[in-house]
């Protein structure tokens, strides 16, 4: 988004990013871009602070203060060019500061390491740090996201929450190190076999969730039945100078389904986390689906 009231600069600038594949924005006012931010989520800010209706500074006040705008990146653009304006503007989290006249390309370079940081940022605010899987907090993102596909489209979806059985057995037969190994092999073991739009978080210490797109209860059980007999076959080697394991491993899985039980995300994660517990009760190495009958509607 750029917001700059100097029509031929805001034409420049906006020219030449959309040459260059950017989807821009162009607001001349504050107040036109406060009205388009309802409706949409920009990567980067580029922001005039002299404007008409409203100061630049003020303006990213604002957005500091909006808590689903405040992590949008900002670029102040701007013909003052004192010490104290850049430092007003970088206090009040301008993340960058261009001085007009500049050059088209200083400011792509400067965008560009901005968009760029931001993009490692989320990629590793999304994953488990251990497992590299999805974290908790991407993986109820993403299911929020599946819930509103299934409003719209009527398609299906499952979830299925695994756990390891006696995970704590081997944490105290080889040590963390181990155990550790043994989550991150899991994880990859998962990924491998399931299809490409599946998704695995972990949820925290052995426990995991799967969400399968367009997938009924029973097609995520006939899955999750074939993963976790591979899975219970499957030798898993640890090499360390001073341990030397061979593991084997089973799961136990609860599966519930979007909208056979439930339509809202807590209600789903509960009864895939009571199927998980009668799959634990029933003897473990199990694949269980919910049996709510009572759907929350
Ligand atoms: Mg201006």
């Amino acid at each position: 988004m750029i917001i700059e009231d100097n029509c031929l600069t805001l034409n420049q600038i906006a020219d030449f990013l959309s040459e260059r594949g950017y989807k821009v924005v162009p607001c001349k006012y504050c107040e036109e871009a406060k009205e388009l931010l309802n409706e949409v989520l920009p990567d980067l800010i580029i922001l005039d602070i002299i404007m008409p209706d409203m100061d630049g500074h003020d303006f990213c006040r604002w957005i500091r203060s909006n808590s689903r705008l405040k992590m949008i990146p900002i670029i102040f653009l701007t013909a003052r060019d004192s010490i104290e304006d850049k430092i007003t503007g970088l206090k009040i989290g301008g993340d960058d500061y261009i001085t007009k006249p500049f050059s088209m390309d200083e400011l792509l370079a400067r965008i560009e390491v901005i968009l760029q940081r931001m993009d490692s940022f989320h990629e590793l605010s999304m994953r488990d740090e251990l497992t590299n899987s999805f974290n908790r907090r991407y993986f109820k993102e993403r299911l929020q996201e599946e819930i509103h596909r299934v409003k719209r489209t009527g398609r299906p979806f499952s979830i299925i929450i695994a756990d390891i059985d006696y995970f704590k057995k081997i944490n105290d037969a080889y040590g963390h190190c181990v155990g550790d190994f043994v989550l991150v092999q899991l994880v990859r073991f998962l990924q491998n076999h399931l299809r490409r739009t599946d998704l695995v978080a972990r949820l925290g210490g052995e426990e995991f969730v799967l969400l399968l797109p367009d997938t009924s209860s029973g097609k995520a059980f006939l899955l999750m039945e074939r993963i976790r007999k591979v899975l219970a076959e499957t030798h898993f080697q640890y090499n360390d100078n001073d341990t030397v394991a061979d593991i084997t491993l089973t799961v136990s899985a609860g599966i519930a389904c979007c909208p056979e039980h439930a339509e809202d995300a807590e209600s789903l994660m509960t009864l895939a986390d009571r199927a998980l517990y009668s799959a634990k009760t029933a003897g473990r190495n199990t694949i269980k689906i919910s049996i709510a009958a009572q759907k929350h509607t």
